[in-house]
């Protein structure tokens, strides 16, 4: 891992309780007497809804725009993305880094979210923030991300599903980081995007209404 790698800490992180959960077996062999007992991370969805209801946005990679890309699904995310920046620590100094989330709608929580049918629109292509959610990996260690969740603490929880859930919440990490790196290409994705919508758009008007938009335009360039 790189410097810039191991030094970049998302500042929620750092807000959050850690929780160590540095080896899975630890979980599954009793403590020693004389080391204080470690704290068990158990999560099953309840199904309820509320993080997904709540979120105030949702942190994707480029990993996760590019799994949309190729599933097609991405002019159904598209119209919910947006850039925004966040403190955080890189090689040791704080600063704002720029990440891609998916914004809460208006009335609050994920615009992907289906309340009526308590579904997730992209349920099979959901980000992989949201796979490992609420565990989090800051770089050095995991965290919960939100400890009000329902889920925490519901029932057991196997070694396989830890450490399945342990590898998105790293995974997620290191796709987050990668971004930052692929920042440039990821806006060429965007305005890609952006022009192949525009081009549709305009596919799909009149002729009546072009020449309108184009006398607009022109009209509009001639003023600056
Ligand atoms: S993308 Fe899906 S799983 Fe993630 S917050 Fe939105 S609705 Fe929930």
């Amino acid at each position: 891992m790189s410097d810039e790698k191991s030094d970049l800490k998302q500042e929620e992180g750092k807000k959050e309780e850690t929780i160590a959960i540095e080896e899975e077996e630890a979980e599954l062999t009793p403590p020693a007497e004389e080391k204080p007992p470690k704290k068990k991370y158990v999560f099953n969805c309840t199904k309820c809804g509320q993080c997904c209801e709540k979120r105030e946005y949702i942190p994707v990679s480029f990993d996760d725009i590019r799994k949309w890309t190729q599933s097609g699904i991405i002019n159904t995310v598209f119209p919910n993305l947006k850039m925004q920046t966040f403190p955080a620590q890189v090689q040791g100094e704080m600063r704002e880094v720029i990440s891609i989330v998916i914004a809460a709608s208006d009335d609050g929580g994920c615009p992907l979210y289906d309340k009526e049918n308590k579904l997730c629109n992209i349920y099979h292509s959901m980000p992989l923030e949201c796979l490992a959610f609420p565990l989090g990996f800051n770089g050095n260690q995991y965290f919960i991300k939100d400890k009000t969740v329902p889920g925490i603490g519901n029932g057991t929880m196997t070694k396989e599903q830890l450490i399945n859930d342990r590898d998105n919440a790293r995974k997620d990490f290191e796709a987050r980081v990668e971004t930052q790196t692929l920042l440039p290409f990821t806006y060429t994705l965007f305005m890609q995007n952006l022009i192949e919508q525009q081009q549709k758009i305009r596919d799909e008007m009149s002729e009546e209404k072009k020449k309108q938009l184009d006398d607009l335009l022109q009209a509009e360039s001639k003023e600056e």
